[in-house]
């Protein structure tokens, strides 16, 4: 299987051959296609898997044909909650490497730096934003941060979260946004908690195992 069989844009692949990537992981190869068809996904998988490129090749691809299409202004429409800073600096690393050659804008909302700074990244525009959870309800009680227009929500490393005592500021954070969305829920182990907030999320979603 190549990138090229998923249906990657042109301006993904040449991003991911430039990163060397020859051909997807088995993460990527059963994600890819479901959340290009706008399927809610259930992953279970470990970093380490190629589960970032999982999700965010197909949200930089979804978000970056709605814009050439609409040419509207430029509204947060993908939000991905992680537990960790080190983690969301990582995906926006990431990000910014596959969408570089894409219209698509992306800012990390992490706690330990000026949020300052995280507010003017976030005037000049973002399509999508990296949080975690802590920093994110700051500026939402603040007003600072709209997400009524997200469409695509990824909660990574879920059980991590839970363990870490930010469920209810993810519960929080998942009601200030349409219930009508495409949501991709990551977590490797499936405690109680997690299985109810899955069946609270998810409709119908496609299942990936690693
Ligand atoms: P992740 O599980 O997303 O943290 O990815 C683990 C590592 O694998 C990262 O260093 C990625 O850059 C790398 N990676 C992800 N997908 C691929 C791929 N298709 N081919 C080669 N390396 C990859």
């Amino acid at each position: 299987m190549t990138f090229n069989e998923l249906n990657i844009i042109p301006e993904i692949l040449k991003a991911l051959s430039k990163e060397n990537y020859t051909e997807p992981t088995p993460i990527q190869e059963q994600a890819i296609p479901a959340v290009l068809e706008g399927r809610d996904l259930l992953g279970c998988a470990q970093t380490g898997t190629g589960k970032t490129a999982a999700f965010a090749v197909p949200i930089i691809q979804l978000l970056s044909e709605q814009q050439s299409k609409t040419n509207a202004v430029r509204r947060i429409r993908s939000l991905i909650l992680t537990p960790t800073r080190e983690l969301a600096l990582q995906i926006s690393d990431n990000i910014k490497a596959y969408s570089q050659y894409t219209d698509i804008r992306c800012s990390a909302i992490v706690g330990g730096v000026s949020q300052k700074v995280q507010e003017r990244a976030l005037n000049h525009g973002a399509d999508i934003i990296i949080a975690t959870p802590g920093r994110l309800i700051d500026l939402l009680s603040q007003k600072r941060i709209d997400l009524q227009y997200v469409q695509i929500l990824v909660l990574d490393e879920a059980d991590r979260m839970l363990d870490m005592g930010f469920i209810n500021d993810v519960k929080k954070i998942v009601s200030k946004m349409p219930s009508k969305k495409q949501t991709l829920f990551f977590s490797a182990t499936m405690p109680p908690e997690i299985s109810k907030m899955v069946k609270s999320i998810l409709v119908n979603p496609v299942k990936v195992e690693i």
